[in-house]
């Protein structure tokens, strides 16, 4: 069995505020280590299991080489490196080759009430990405690429509101382990690293013996994308970018034939949308 792990960082133990989240953030450095921590419990589970035969990390957040690969246990390989290089973006090279997906350090929706650093994709743009009407945050949007390729989720790590939400797409059966309760959207009750390393290790191996009882999330198409953005420059700025409608102030709408071309088009328009500029042309 070939098992793939998609990891984000606003879910990871500890992680409440975005010093933790970027390069040049005060306490990035410690981000990085509460991440990889994470990271290598599930793992380090995976690999344990009997009929486990390779595990694949992805980086999935921000610059995405964030995970210390000189802690993931040996067996285990390691997607990294920029967005920008990827057509998959948070489960890059994921494939039909792989048995199960697991999300680990995962965040809600953006717009979740009660919910921790809860945003979609890129948050200083994205008000809301809908999908045939459903409002739809990471979990749903890779989920939905591997169900394109009958791959399911069994496993979803982060902050309560995320496991919940991810619940409400997958299924109350979805084996979750919440790592912290949000008070805010930068505050939290946090679980302490051997705490969440034991129970990320109790739920992914979980995960794995009732792997069968799950089915690939899957969305037919042809799938209609709704992105709302923050603001009317940002729905200016995309709208330039050809085959998508515009369809309120701040909103663009495209049709595709399948989620997995909708997720990539969704993420295509966005980097178009935050590219910078020459300053020539600004
Ligand atoms: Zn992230």
């Amino acid at each position: 069995m070939r098992v793939f792990i998609s990891c984000d960082m606003e879910g990871c133990t500890g992680i409440v505020h975005g010093d933790q989240l970027v390069p040049g953030g005060h306490d990035y450095g410690r981000g990085r280590e509460l991440m990889t921590g994470d990271v290598v419990a599930a793992a380090e589970a995976a690999l344990a299991y009997d009929e486990v035969t390779q595990v694949r990390v992805c980086d999935g957040h921000g610059t995405m080489r964030n995970i210390l690969i000189e802690r993931l246990p040996s067996g285990a390989d390691l997607v990294s490196g920029p967005a920008s290089s990827r057509a998959l973006c948070q489960i890059e090279s994921l494939g039909a080759d792989f048995d199960v997906l697991l999300c680990v350090g995962y965040h809600a929706m953006a717009g979740t009430p009660g919910a921790l650093l809860a945003h979609t994709w890129i948050g200083s743009l994205v008000a809301e990405i809908s999908v045939n009407g459903r409002p739809f945050g990471e979990t749903a949007l890779n989920a939905g690429v591997a169900g394109d390729l009958g791959i399911p989720v069994i496993f979803v790590s982060g902050d309560e509101a995320a496991c919940t939400q991810a619940r409400a797409f997958l299924g109350e059966d979805l084996v979750t382990v919440p790592v912290k309760r949000a008070l805010g959207t930068k505050s939290a009750v946090c679980r302490t690293p051997p705490d969440t390393a034991a129970a990320i290790r109790l739920g992914v191996l979980t995960a794995l013996d009732a792997r069968a009882a799950r089915q690939p999330f899957r969305v037919p198409g042809p799938v209609e994308v709704a992105v709302s953005f923050h603001n009317t420059d940002m729905a200016d700025r995309a709208s330039k970018r050809p085959g998508a409608e515009r369809t309120g102030r701040q909103q663009l709408t495209f049709t595709c034939p399948t989620f997995t071309d909708a997720a990539r088009e969704t993420w295509a328009l966005l980097e178009w949308t935050a590219a910078e500029q020459p300053e020539w042309l600004r």
